[in-house]
């Protein structure tokens, strides 16, 4: 287990599935926040937050991207809410190889929500400024550091730091060399 090294300020998203309406406003503006350059386009399947789109079942839940993991897990949930079953993977935040959610159309590369970390930083991430029924609700409080959160904090910003430096299409055509190698 990883231990615990500092208090700090930590940011949540809270969603209230009740509230969500499906307009997919969330998914155009995060799509359009992350587009190069920043605004020019936006397509869902660039954004970092995706709803579950159930009309039929009356059910819009939004997910956000979390982790990358390189396999499959070896066992899946079923879920059945109000007497109704919904896809095993549907509520899942993974950038898995078994499906194509959650990673960037054309390279292929995993999304993750960076809670639209910006500088100067937005007052709140903008899903949540978009989300108009508030069914996303932006909270901070104080959590705890493990050594492990400061080692993929780490990974993350030399990842930055090496797209600064050589920029993204170069880090890419690095990182698809290598992944061919194995
Ligand atoms: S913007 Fe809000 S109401 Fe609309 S789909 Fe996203 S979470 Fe649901
Ligand atoms: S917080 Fe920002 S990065 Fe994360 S899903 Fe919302 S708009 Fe996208």
């Amino acid at each position: 287990m990883s231990m615990v090294v500092n208090k700090k300020l930590k940011k949540r998203i809270r969603i209230d599935v009740d509230k969500c309406n499906g307009c997919r406003a969330c998914e155009m503006i995060c799509s359009a926040f992350h587009a190069t350059p920043k605004y020019s386009s936006n397509n869902p399947e660039r954004s970092r937050i995706r709803v579950m789109f159930e009309p039929l079942r009356n059910i819009y839940v939004p997910v956000y991207a979390g982790e990358y993991t390189a396999s499959e897990c070896m066992g899946k949930n079923e879920y059945v809410i109000d007497g109704k079953k919904y896809d095993d993977c549907g509520f899942c935040r993974a950038a898995c190889p078994s499906r194509t959610l959650f990673h960037e159309p054309d390279s292929g590369l995993p999304l993750k929500c960076d809670m639209c970390e910006d500088n100067p930083p937005d007052e709140e991430p903008l899903c949540v400024q978009w989300c108009i029924t508030d069914a996303l609700v932006y909270e901070e409080y104080e959590g705890e550091e493990t050594e492990e959160d400061v080692k993929i904090a780490d990974v993350d910003i030399s990842m930055e730091e090496m797209v600064a430096k050589y920029g993204l299409q170069k880090v890419l055509e690095t990182v698809a060399r290598m992944a061919q190698k194995g």
